[in-house]
């Protein structure tokens, strides 16, 4: 790796290199600053963000540019005005040792004549957004027909904006012997035909793969039933009391929707979208990027050029239909050298979209399980421990004042008394909204039979079925009988059409002899009321809450034979005995229903 001292640079920008703390250059840094210094190529740069690449093109167009001249010498075309000033303002840093040179920003949604006024500064360097840009052309304040550099930022973002024909407008009004340096992540093919028509023999600098997210990222994925994605979202973020990050959202809508279900639940969050006025943006992005706001919930529109640093997670709250969204979403974490993890939060038919994002960017995603409600009151109460630790008593602090009295009130209890009282005080609202909450996760077969293997427990618990007013019945059908769960659910729907309303089957556990069906409770007893005690082909149906099944179920064991007995004389007298019906033979062994393989569609046969 080279240093900044031998890329060419003046000791008036290496000064300045120094001044940002920069100690070695980027990849892209490495490769254009020459090339710019030299007066060479043209560039296209398939570079991420957050490789450097502003520094790339600010740091030698700044040593070139001619400050005894007021004629706009180079014009930097980014997407959005965030970017555009972010740009501006990396590159008035790098100009910090050579004063003279002019850099203005112009961009929508601003006062324009301020931003006139501001060009007949003089403006060696304007940063803009291609419409304000065409707008000043037409008005005839800014010139563009000697610029030496044309620099293309986040090409394909740009042509995502709608931005195509206005950068065709500027390209074929700007001089022939420009330098012109394109920067995109992707190549669309609109990028692909300013290259062969505007481009002089480019040379390209490919940093990483195209399309392939920053290599200090980590892709994590949750999955959880759509309806709890927001609860998982909660959970996720609880888990890192110190997130700095942006959630992404697919509508305006959603946003406003999860930024206050936030706000109102607490977070440090805020939201970022289209329906915003200019001011607004610029004040949710000003307490962002001073980490006043520790989550913005923001569309991709919106989020588009956040050029923020150190962000420590991206949340896809959905992931987006395009692939290479997701890369460009994520890649705002994990920036210049820094570590970061982009969670997606989706529902098990999504998983062949994790797959396709894995292959596009050759990334392996992790799957992380929903942290449960113990896990979290433990990373609280210990992030709250620390905080307690490490705060500072200044003697002379308002607290020190009424230390002797808060003393004497607490001196009747014991240290260990204090402490538990404080946090069991600090940790209430907590404690009471974790109280019985649900495990999220959804289980995949593999993980059922992974815990299989370990033996543990499979399915819902308890707490989740309350929760999700849902109720686990136990009916006396197994697969010995032969039955598949949508037999159960064609059962259940055929025993219950007088019900209101439709009944919602969840997870249903086929045992060798028995089963356990999820429905909602508040049909629950309905559905054992219409189901129990029925008999189908003379065998006779137990259905009950598991919950009964629990506690009777020694005297069931006890009445066993009992039942079986029973079977027998209520298919003795079954009607359809008399009728004929063509299944007689089965009862004579009192078989159990669906043994018959070619006997399914009796399942609904109900007496
Ligand atoms: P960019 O890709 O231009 O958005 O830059 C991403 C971040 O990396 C910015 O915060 C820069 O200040 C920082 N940066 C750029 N070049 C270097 C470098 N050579 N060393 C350390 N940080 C850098």
């Amino acid at each position: 790796m080279s240093s900044f001292d031998s890329l060419g640079l003046s000791e008036e920008l290496l000064a300045a290199v120094r001044e940002k703390g920069f100690e070695d250059p980027t990849p892209v840094q490495e490769r254009t600053i020459p090339e710019i210094l030299n007066h060479g190529r043209d560039i296209i740069s398939l570079a991420q963000t957050g490789t450097g690449k502003t520094a790339a093109f600010g740091l030698p167009i700044v040593q070139l540019t001619d400050d005894l001249t007021s004629q706009t010498q180079a014009l930097i075309l980014s997407p959005t005005r965030e970017l555009c000033l972010q740009i501006a303002k990396d590159i008035k840093s790098f100009a910090s040792t050579r004063q003279r040179v002019q850099i203005v920003a112009v961009y929508g949604g601003s006062d324009i004549r301020s931003q006139i006024k501001q060009l007949k500064g003089p403006a060696h360097i304007v940063v803009g957004t291609p419409g304000r840009v065409i707008d000043l052309i037409d008005r005839g304040v800014l010139k563009i027909g000697n610029i030496r550099w044309l620099v293309l930022d986040e090409a394909d973002e740009m042509l995502n904006m709608g931005f195509k024909d206005d950068i065709e407008t500027i390209l074929s009004s700007t001089p022939e012997e420009r330098q012109t340096l394109l920067f995109s992540a992707t190549m669309p093919p609109f990028i692909e035909k300013v290259v062969g028509q505007y481009m002089k023999d480019p040379m390209e600098i490919r940093i990483g793969k195209t399309n392939e997210g920053a290599a200090n990222v980590e892709h994590q994925y949750y999955i959880v039933k759509a309806q709890d994605r927001y609860l998982a979202l909660k959970r996720i973020v609880d888990m890192v009391p110190d997130i700095y990050g942006i959630v992404f959202c697919r509508t305006r809508q959603e946003t406003k929707e999860i930024a206050d279900k936030l706000i109102e639940d607490g977070y440090n969050a805020d939201a970022l979208h289209g329906d915003l006025s200019q001011a607004q943006r610029d004040m949710v992005m000003q307490r962002f990027r001073t980490k006043h706001l520790q989550l913005l919930v923001a569309t991709d529109v919106a989020a588009r050029g956040i050029d923020v640093m150190e962000l420590t997670h991206v949340i896809n709250y959905n992931l987006p239909d395009d692939a290479e969204v997701y890369v460009h979403r994520s890649g705002r974490t994990g920036r210049a050298g820094k570590s970061g993890i982009s969670v997606s939060i989706i529902h098990t038919r999504e998983l062949n979209r994790i797959r396709l994002i894995e292959k596009i960017s050759h990334k392996k995603f992790i799957r992380c399980l929903v942290p449960s409600a113990e896990e979290i009151c433990q990373k609280k109460l210990l992030h709250f421990i620390d905080g307690v630790i490490n705060q500072d008593v200044d003697s002379d602090s308002t607290v020190s004042a009424f230390l002797p009295t808060i003393m004497e009130s607490l001196s009747m209890l014991s240290k260990e008394e204090i402490v538990a009282k404080f946090i069991a005080n600090e940790f209430e609202t907590v404690n009471r909204y974790y109280q019985n909450a649900a495990d999220l996760n959804v289980e995949l077969a593999e993980d059922r039979k992974g815990k299989k293997e370990k033996g543990e427990k499979s399915g819902s618990d308890n707490a989740y079925l309350e929760k999700h007013d849902i109720a686990r019945l136990f009916i006396n059908i197994g697969k010995i009988d032969h039955i598949k769960a949508t037999d159960i659910i064609g059962l259940i729907n055929d025993y219950n059409r007088k019900l209101p309303q439709k009944v919602n089957i969840g997870h249903i556990d086929l045992n060798r002899n028995f089963s356990f069906v999820e429905v909602d409770r508040k049909w629950a007893n309905e559905i054992i009321n219409n189901m129990n005690g029925k008999v189908i082909d003379g065998y006779k149906l137990v259905v009950e809450m598991t919950e009964e099944r629990a506690r009777n179920r020694r005297s069931k064991e006890n009445d066993s034979r009992k039942e079986y007995k029973n079977n027998k004389r209520e298919y003795n007298s079954n009607p359809r005995k008399e009728r004929g019906d063509k299944n007689r033979h089965r009862s004579k062994d009192n078989e159990r229903p669906f043994s018959n393989k070619n006997n399914k569609g009796k399942k609904s046969n109900k007496k």
